[in-house]
């Protein structure tokens, strides 16, 4: 449940309520908008039955929320998150674009995809150092010489760091060079990791599950957002359908429903979510339109011969006219693109 007060609720107000909260075993979070502030009420509901809460003073209405998610959903924070790395903002009118190869494969592989996609526009670059692949013969990258390697091509472009953390012992070291935090759709739900990225001091950004409802992805936002951190970005990432033609089923529209039903903001990765180069960039000016705040897009140099997802991934020639268009496409629907 969550708990709306009115916007001019003295102190004193919303203390009565978290000490009632917590007396009687119950945690809380309390989101602080412009228009509202909402109390959010973690654990059993049945602890608060007799407890006439709409008559205490300051609160203008309770609203009984039955999704398994709380912190997530738009009823407890109206208005959107906007992750903010460096400067660059994920979220509210702004398009990010993050983009680069599937793998670090080597330095110069690394440092020519960034040199590309930023003279592109994109703010982030992506590379996997240790890739999540299906089968365990094929290359699982570069570990923690490809996270050196990153940093290397920060500190040449500029551009902020997203790269994946598979498991949670590798948690601290990834947090050292990434500026956000990429969970793999693999690993939506290692609730485990959720929770260690959870408590860490980064943005997290939070691939959709092969197989995930829209109600079980954001419940694994939920476990990061619940330990303290708040930065969540969702990423649709394509779901696994009975199409084989493309290699999963972008569901585009997640990205209207997840803006009605939470406040984080999500981007879209049309690259796995086709698996096919040819379909990428249609998809990446359709999520635009359909209302993302960004995209995830692999751009390779020479991607016949990239030891991962070559054929989904843009050449830099191909990247650089996407973004041209996706500049129309942003400005078409009031987003900012620089
Ligand atoms: C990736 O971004 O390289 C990746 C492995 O993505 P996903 O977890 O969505 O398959
Ligand atoms: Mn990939």
């Amino acid at each position: 449940m969550v708990i709306v007060m009115n916007i001019n609720a003295t102190d004193k107000q919303i203390s009565d309520i978290t000490n009632l909260l917590t007396s009687l075993g119950l945690g809380y979070h309390i989101s602080k908008g412009e228009e509202k502030i909402v109390i959010g009420v973690i654990g059993d509901k049945k602890k608060l039955e007799g407890k006439a809460i709409e008559m205490m003073e300051g609160v203008e209405k309770v609203i009984p929320i039955v999704e398994p998610y709380k912190l997530a959903s738009r009823i407890f924070k109206p208005e959107p998150t906007i992750v903010e790395v460096e400067g660059v903002k994920i979220g509210g009118s702004n398009i990010v674009i993050m983009a680069g190869p599937c793998a670090v494969e080597s330095r110069e592989q690394l440092f020519e995809s960034a040199m590309a996609v930023k003279k592109a526009g994109a703010q982030f670059l992506r590379g996997g150092a240790f890739k999540p692949r299906t089968s365990p013969y094929s290359f699982q990258g570069l570990e923690e010489e490809g996270l050196k390697m990153l940093q290397e091509a920060k500190q040449l472009t500029g551009l902020k760091i997203v790269t994946e953390v598979m498991d949670v012992h590798s948690v601290e070291l990834v947090a050292q060079y990434a500026d956000v935090l990429q969970i793999g759709a693999r690993n939506m739900q290692n609730f485990s990791l959720l929770k260690a990225v959870g408590k860490i001091n980064k943005p997290v950004l939070l691939k959709r599950g092969l197989a995930a409802t829209l109600g079980e992805w954001l419940s694994a936002a939920e476990y990061i957002l619940n330990e303290g951190n708040k930065d969540v970005i969702l990423c649709e990432r394509g779901i696994r359908t009975f199409e084989t033609y493309t290699r999963n089923t972008l569901d585009l529209s997640a990205v209207p429903a997840i803006k009605k039903l939470s406040h984080l903001p999500i981007v879209v990765d049309p690259s796995h979510g086709t698996g096919k180069w040819d379909l990428v960039a249609p998809m990446a000016k359709a999520a635009i339109a359909a209302g993302a705040d960004g995209l995830i897009i692999e751009v390779h140099p020479d991607p016949k011969n990239a030891l991962s997802d070559g054929a989904q991934s843009l050449t830099p020639e191909n990247f650089e006219t996407l973004c041209e268009d996706i500049k129309v496409i942003a400005k078409a629907v009031g987003r900012d693109f620089v």
